[in-house]
Formats: structure tokens, sequence, C-alpha cells
């Protein structure tokens, strides 16, 4: 059998995550002050993304959606994106880390932030980004964390808990960052990256896809997004709207570049660029209604 592959395809993340996110920063180095960028920059990636006809999925820190001013909120700018064709998903109630959480705050914080996000946009909201990519404690795939262990104790959630809670309170999407140990293994030995074009996994119900390219949009993003148009699969990239004027991975020049080749790839039928709500499992009777019609 030598039959073509199915075009490859992609799924580009934003993670908006506002001064929200700003302020829960664990990347140490003092009080972080990018939240005004994570707007700035999305009116001007909206006008990009246009440009090169490349929906996207902005997940989006939920409290951002109540009503106020920016660098916390912007309900407006939310709208905004849903309005041009991207999807609106959900990046938790305030940015928080969820291996801490439990079972009942994140019931809580994951049922509240839909509702306030399918409010604000009058549409229903059923992918999940978990902010930091964490948990990635998933041992039916052989992911360990030890040090999620050491910082939220033996009964930390694990990314199985996080799916069946996202299953229960009408998610089903969920974007996954646990690397197996024989690939971190493989890695280590190698040392590259040992990414692969993704395959959608069911866990406890909703549809996991992994990163599989990084955070940016680099030369291994390029080569990721080609080897799936190649190949088939799925190339998982993802950046947050703020760390585009700043000089690195994430940057506008970068990103351009991969706009560029993804525009080309579709064009040749090579690439499909889809949003996760359109490949996720399909929403269960009476689970994922719009809970908040606006009025
Ligand atoms: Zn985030």
């Amino acid at each position: 059998m030598s039959g073509r592959p199915l075009p490859g395809r992609l799924l580009l993340f934003w993670d908006y995550d506002t001064q929200w996110g700003a302020d829960r920063s664990r990347s140490g180095g003092g009080q972080k002050e990018w939240g005004p960028d994570e707007f700035v920059n999305t009116d001007r990636l909206l006008t990009m993304l246009d440009q090169y006809r490349v929906p996207s999925c902005f997940a989006v820190v939920a409290a951002a959606a109540r009503p106020g001013l920016r660098p916390y909120h912007d309900p407006e700018q939310i709208r905004a994106i849903h309005a041009a064709g991207h999807e609106v998903g959900c990046h938790s109630l305030h940015h928080d880390w969820l291996p801490a959480l439990s079972p009942s705050q994140l019931h809580d914080n994951l049922s509240r932030s839909r509702e306030l996000l399918e409010g604000c946009i009058g549409a229903a909201v059923c992918t999940f980004v978990p902010p930091y990519n964490q948990p990635f404690h998933y041992p039916g795939a052989l992911s360990f964390s030890r040090s999620e262990r050491n910082e939220a104790g033996p009964n930390h959630l694990g990314f199985s808990a996080l799916c069946r809670a996202l299953a229960v309170t009408g998610y089903r999407f969920c974007r996954a960052a646990y690397r197996p140990m024989p690939q971190r293994i493989m890695e280590a030995l190698l040392r590259r990256s040992c990414d692969s074009p993704g395959t959608i996994k069911n866990i406890e119900g909703v549809s996991c896809l992994r990163l599989n390219a990084g955070c940016g949009f680099t030369d291994h993003a390029i080569n990721m997004v080609r080897r799936c148009a190649r190949d088939g699969g799925y190339a998982v990239l993802y950046g947050h709207p703020h760390s585009l004027s700043v000089d690195g991975p994430q940057s506008f020049a970068h990103l351009v570049r991969v706009l560029a080749v993804v525009r080309d790839l579709v064009n040749q039928k090579q690439l499909q660029v889809v949003r996760p709500s359109e490949i996720a499992v399909p929403p269960q009777a009476g689970v994922g209604e719009v809970a908040h019609a606006r009025s």
C-alpha cells in the first residue's frame, strides 16, 4: 500500500494570559509587567492571522472576560477574537497552577471560567489549555513529575484527573504537554528533540493532543509543520501574544515565516489548519451547551 497519507494538520494556539498570568508568573525575576502587551499585540496579531487566513485558538484567562480595564480585562477584545473566526478556549480562571488544586476547587474553576467565557462571546467553549502546560504527571503514558509531587504533595492533581474534571464540566478538548519517559531518555541520549507528528488521544472522554514543537516559531516549528504536511499527523504550535514584540522565538518576525510556510502548504492542499473544537469528541447531550446566553 502506498496511498498518500491524509493532509497534515496544524493547530495554532495563543495563550492569552493578560496581567493575571503576569502576576502569577513562576519564572522568577520579580514582578512582571507585560500584561498590557497582550492586548496591543493581539490587535496586530488578528490582522496578521486574517492576512494569512490562519484560524487559531486563543486560550483566554477567563477573569479577563469580566467587565473592567486593561491590563486585567478586555471583554470587547475577546469578542473580537471570536468574531474574527478564531476559537476562544479556556486557560483557567486566573492562570492558576492546577497541580495544587483540590478536586472541588478544580471543578469550580473549570465551571466558572467556562460560564464566564461563554457569557462573554455568546457561544460554546469546549477547549482547555492548562496554565504552565501542567500537570505533566500522567502515569498512563509513563510521564512522571517529581517537581509537581514535591510542590503540591502526594495528592497533587494529575493529567487524567484533570481530563475527568474537564469531561464533567463540559469540555471536549485539552492541549497536553506530558512527555513519556522513553522519549525523555531518548532525547537525553541523542541531545535533540524527538517530537513527532501528533495523534489525538482520548483521555477520560476528552480529546488530547500534545505540543510537539516547543514554544514559538523557530525552525523547529517550521520543520514540524513541513513534516506533518509530508507524512500526515498534527503539528501543535503555540505562543503568547505578549511575547510577539520581544526579540526571541515567539517574535512577530519568526511568526511571519511560519505563517508564510503554512499559507503555501495550505494552497498546495498539503496542510489543513483546524481549530480544536473541529476535531474534538462530539458534545454529549446536555453537556457543552452555552451555559449563559448574553442578555
Ligand atoms: Zn499561560
